[in-house]
């Protein structure tokens, strides 16, 4: 998109009404495609950090669309109110159940959510969506914000679809990720749904931010699978083997029998659950309920043991350690003499002339001095 082009939006900050801010909240992309645009009539005044706050605790869509906003932005002045309105609504936050969704694409993780996203509206639940990918990070766009593969919980008003902040680290879309949870929760979203895809690192991740991780399955995978399976499966509180419907049904019985035995043998993600296996069809709904009153089990046998506050007290201070190791990373590699060093010390340890531990230690040497 070119930028301080002649395209003028037929909205303002001042003009924008409901719409506009439903349309936000829901992620529809207000500014036509194709067009370019004024960045200049973008910028939007900021508002005091009482209005950010006040505006999300009466849910105010707009706001709260404002509010992750400037949670995402990477400007630093912005940085510093997005730290002030966290500050603010934390005590406000907390009240939720958080609940993590993995699977690699394809297994029908997007149609679960808008099925479950859709039961748990009906019991009168408010859920927000949040996806954490690393594919933002890399390609700058994100597959699994696309807003059209959840079209009916996209359209309910106690609903809330964020797609992944993109751009940046993964360290840094998760940080933004946690603090965008505090801000749905201090607008009263009680059930926080938070997908990413089945590769890398983004499962370790997304396993620290939430209280019930689920992997989803599709049965018969292979034997390929099962090894990148292996490492995930003792993050998980849950797998559903997923389009248990049709042909696939008894397939899927037969893997969810097999899923069921091998979680057994596993150390469990959390202390006194054992992970559980069942089938379900996101297209049928069939196995959505049985979901659910799994995940109602899960958070009761915790809250009643105390796990469930230990391990949101211990996620907390992690993501502190996390934050500040990504810190130190950051500060490191740009630091202009280190900068300056590196290119030959690399080709020193190509050369053989000197041992990469020699090369670690001359590199912080840099850095220290
Ligand atoms: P994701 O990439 O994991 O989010 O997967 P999607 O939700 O986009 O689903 C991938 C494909 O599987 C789509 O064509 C869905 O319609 C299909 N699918 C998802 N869930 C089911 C199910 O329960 N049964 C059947 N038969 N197909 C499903």
């Amino acid at each position: 998109m070119k930028k301080n082009k002649t395209y003028k939006p037929d909205w303002t900050p001042e003009n924008a009404g409901d719409e506009f801010a439903v349309n936000i909240v829901r992620g529809v992309d207000v500014v036509k495609k194709n067009t370019t645009v004024d960045n200049k009539s973008h910028k939007r005044k900021l508002l005091s950090v009482d209005e950010y706050v006040n505006g999300v605790i009466n849910f105010d869509r707009n706001i709260l669309a404002r509010t992750i906003t400037l949670i995402e932005s990477n400007n630093p002045e912005h940085n510093e109110i997005a730290q002030q309105v966290l500050q603010k609504l934390l005590p406000h936050s907390d009240n939720s159940l958080r609940i993590g969704i993995t699977g690699i694409p394809g297994a029908g993780k997007s149609t679960l959510i808008e099925s479950l996203g859709m039961y748990l509206i009906q019991l009168g639940h408010k859920v927000a969506v949040l996806t954490v990918d690393p594919s933002s990070t890399v390609t700058k766009g994100s597959i699994l914000g696309d807003k059209t593969r959840m079209e009916n919980l996209s359209k309910q008003d106690n609903c809330f679809i964020r797609p992944s902040p993109s751009g940046g680290t993964l360290g840094g879309v998760a940080r933004k990720s946690r603090e965008t949870i505090t801000v749905c929760e201090a607008a009263g979203f009680d059930i926080i749904l938070i997908e990413t895809v089945g590769v890398g690192q983004s499962e370790v991740t997304v396993r620290s931010m939430v209280d019930f991780f689920l992997l989803v399955l599709i049965a018969g995978g292979g034997d390929e699978l099962q090894g990148i399976k292996r490492g995930i499966m003792e993050l998980v509180d849950a797998i559903l083997i997923n389009k248990a419907d049709g042909d696939n049904e008894k397939k899927a019985n037969i893997s969810k029998a097999d899923y069921e035995n091998a979680l057994h043998y596993l150390q469990p993600a959390t202390k006194g659950w054992i992970p559980k296996a069942f089938t379900a069809s996101a297209i049928t709904g069939k196995g959505i309920p049985e979901l659910w009153n799994t995940i109602k089990e899960f958070e009761k046998l915790t809250k009643e043991s105390g796990f469930f506050e230990t391990r949101r007290k211990s996620q907390q201070i992690e993501w502190v350690h996390r934050m500040v190791e990504d810190w130190i990373i950051d500060e490191f590699y740009s630091n202009e003499k280190v900068k300056k060093t590196i290119k030959s010390i690399e080709e020193e340890i190509a050369k053989g002339l000197i041992t990469p531990t020699l090369a670690a230690e001359k590199l912080l040497k840099t850095f220290k001095s």
